[in-house]
C-alpha cells in the first residue's frame, strides 16, 4: 500500500486513463455520505407529521429550514477547510458530527430530534463542499478529463441518494424509526472508513494549510461543537431561518469582496466570472427543487398509476426517476464530454450551462404539456411525465457535476473550499426559493376542483420553463464574455 511520501501530487496527476484511482474512493465515501444524507432527508418530513405530530404546513417548513441551512452550513465548513483545517480534517470532523447526529437519533428520535439534525448539519457543512474540493485536486489545471471525473463522482452521489432514499424511510415504516437512523449512522462511518483508507494515496492532497498543533484547529472544532445549540435553537424556529438565511449571502458576498483584495486581477475575474455561475446555480435549482415540494403533490394527485404497462407508485416515480436516471448517464455523459474535447468540440462550460438551462426549459414545458394530455379526472400519463424527468435530468448533468467541477478550477488553491461552499449556498437559496415557487403555483383554493388544481399546477411548470428558457438564451448570449473573464480555463 502506498504510504503519503510515495505518492506525489504529480504522480496522481499524472494518471493514464480517464479516471484517476483516487477518484473511486473519494466516489464511494460520498456515495455513503450521501446514503446518510439523503436518507434522514427523506425521513424528515413523515416523521415529523407522525411522530412529532406536526401539521404538514409546520413540518413543510421545519424541512425547508433544515435544507436551507445544511446546504448554507457548507460555506463555513468550505471556509474553515482553507483557512485552518485543511479538506482532510473537514472531512473527517464533519463525518464524525454526522456520525453523532444520527447515533442521537437512533437513541431517541423524538425527545432529541433538534439535537441530532443540528449535529447532522453542521457535520454536512463540514464534509460535502470539501470531499468535491478534493476531487477537482486529483487533476492538474487544463485537464480536459476533470469534468468527466466529477461526471461519475456525481453518479456515486446519486446510487447513495436512491439506495439511502428508499431503505430509511422502507425500514422506518416497516420496523423502526430507531433502526432507519441507526442504518444512516452505520453507512456514515462506513464512509469515513472509506476516506480513512483513501487518506493513504492522496499525496499532500486536503493536508492542513497550518500546523497541526495550532490552537486555531481545537478553536474550529470546539466552537463547531458550540454552533450546535444554536443551529438546534435556529432550525426548530423557522422565522429565525428566515433571518440567517437573509444574513448568510450577503455576509459571503462581502467576505469574497474582502478576500479579492489579496487575489491578482486574474484571479479576481475568474472569481467574477464563479459568482456568474454560482447566481445562475440559484435559479436553477429553485427550479429543479419543485421536485421535493409541488411536484411531488402532483405526482400524488394528478398522474397514472402505471409506467410501461407497470403498476407504479406515481410519488415514488417522482422520487427517484431523477436518481436513476443519473446513474445510467452521468458516466455516459463525462465520456461525451472527453470523446468531443479529443476532437475539440467539447462545448465550453458558459454553453454546457446553457444547454442545462434549457433542457430544465424543455423538461418543465412538458409538465405544462400534462393539462392537455389530462383525462376528464385531471389524470395525466405517468410515462410522459417521467420522461420529462429524464430530460431534467440531462439539465441537472449539464449543470449540476460541471458546477462542481468548474469551482475548483475557477477558485485559487487557497479559497477552493469556500468556492465550493459559495456554490453549494446557491443550493441553500435554490431550496428556499423553491418553496417560494412552489407556494405560488399551488392553487390557494382548498375547495378546488382537481381540474382546478392541475391548470394552476401546470401554468406554474410552463412559466417555470420560460424563465429556464430566458436564462438559458442568456448565458448562450453572454458566454463569450464570461469565457473571457475565465482567462484560460475552459
Ligand atoms: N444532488 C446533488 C447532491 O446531493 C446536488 C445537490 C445540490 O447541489 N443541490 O450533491
Amino acid at each position: 500500500m502506498m504510504t503519503e511520501k510515495e505518492t506525489s501530487l504529480e504522480q496522481i496527476q499524472n494518471f493514464k486513463g480517464v479516471y484517476p484511482k483516487q477518484l473511486w474512493s473519494l466516489f464511494f465515501s460520498e456515495m455513503w455520505e450521501r446514503f446518510c444524507f439523503y436518507g434522514m432527508r427523506g425521513m424528515l418530513i413523515i416523521f415529523m407529521t407522525t411522530q412529532l405530530a406536526m401539521q404538514a404546513k409546520e413540518a413543510n417548513l421545519q424541512y425547508g429550514a433544515t435544507q436551507s441551512f445544511v446546504y448554507a452550513f457548507t460555506f463555513i465548513g468550505g471556509l474553515f477547510a482553507d483557512k485552518i483545517l485543511g479538506f482532510r480534517k473537514s472531512l473527517f470532523w464533519g463525518g464524525l458530527l454526522m456520525i453523532v447526529g444520527s447515533i442521537i437519533l437512533t437513541i431517541s428520535p423524538k425527545e432529541l430530534f433538534f439535537l441530532g439534525i443540528a449535529f447532522t448539519v453542521v457535520g454536512t457543512g463540514f464534509f460535502k463542499p470539501n470531499i468535491s474540493t478534493m476531487v477537482g485536486e486529483l487533476y492538474r489545471q487544463g485537464d480536459s478529463r476533470r469534468d468527466a471525473g466529477f461526471s461519475l463522482f456525481y453518479a456515486g452521489i446519486n446510487i447513495g441518494a436512491l439506495l439511502g432514499g428508499y431503505a430509511c424511510i422502507a425500514i422506518a415504516q416497516s420496523y423502526s424509526w430507531n433502526l432507519a437512523f441507526g442504518l444512516a449512522a452505520i453507512v456514515m462511518t462506513i464512509s469515513l472508513i472509506t476516506f480513512l483508507y483513501t487518506q493513504k494515496s492522496m499525496g499532500s492532497i486536503g493536508l492542513s494549510p497550518i500546523n497541526s498543533k495550532n490552537s486555531f484547529q481545537i478553536a474550529t472544532y470546539v466552537g463547531s461543537l458550540l454552533a450546535v445549540p444554536v443551529i438546534m435553537k435556529m432550525v426548530s424556529t423557522p422565522s429565525l431561518t428566515d433571518i440567517f438565511m437573509m444574513l448568510i449571502g450577503p455576509a459571503a458576498l462581502l467576505y469574497l469582496i474582502y478576500e479579492m483584495r489579496t487575489c491578482t486581477k486574474s484571479e479576481v475575474s475568474k472569481l467574477i466570472a464563479a459568482m456568474i455561475f454560482i447566481l445562475f446555480s440559484v435559479l436553477f435549482w429553485a427550479i429543479f427543487e419543485q421536485a421535493g415540494g409541488s411536484l411531488s403533490l402532483f405526482a400524488d394527485n394528478h398522474l397514472s398509476k402505471s409506467l410501461l404497462g407497470i403498476s407504479m407508485n406515481p410519488a415514488g416515480v417522482n422520487n427517484s426517476a431523477n436518481a436513476f436516471f443519473v446513474i445510467v448517464f452521468a458516466a455516459i455523459f463525462g465520456l461525451i464530454w472527453v470523446w468531443l474535447s479529443k476532437r475539440n468540440a467539447e462545448p465550453n462550460t458558459v454553453v454546457k450551462f446553457g444547454i442545462g438551462f434549457i433542457f430544465l426549459g424543455a423538461a418543465y414545458y412538458m409538465f405544462g404539456m400534462l393539462r392537455n394530455l389530462a383525462d376528464a379526472n385531471a389524470i395525466a400519463p405517468l410515462g410522459f411525465f417521467t420522461l420529462a424527468y429524464f430530460v431534467i435530468t440531462l439539465g441537472e448533468l449539464s449543470i449540476s457535476p460541471i458546477g462542481l467541477s468548474i469551482m475548483t478550477k475557477l477558485a485559487p488553491q487557497r479559497l477552493g473550499g469556500m468556492m465550493m461552499g459559495m456554490w453549494f449556498l446557491a443550493s441553500a437559496y435554490g431550496q428556499y426559493v423553491a418553496g417560494i415557487f412552489g407556494a405560488a403555483i399551488t392553487n390557494p383554493d382548498a375547495n378546488a376542483s382537481n381540474m382546478d388544481k392541475l391548470i394552476s399546477y401546470t401554468k406554474g411548470y410552463t412559466n417555470l420553463s420560460t424563465y429556464a428558457f430566458v436564462a438559458g438564451v442568456i448565458l448562450i448570449l453572454i458566454s463569450p464574455l464570461i469565457k473571457k473573464m475565465m482567462q484560460e480555463v475552459k
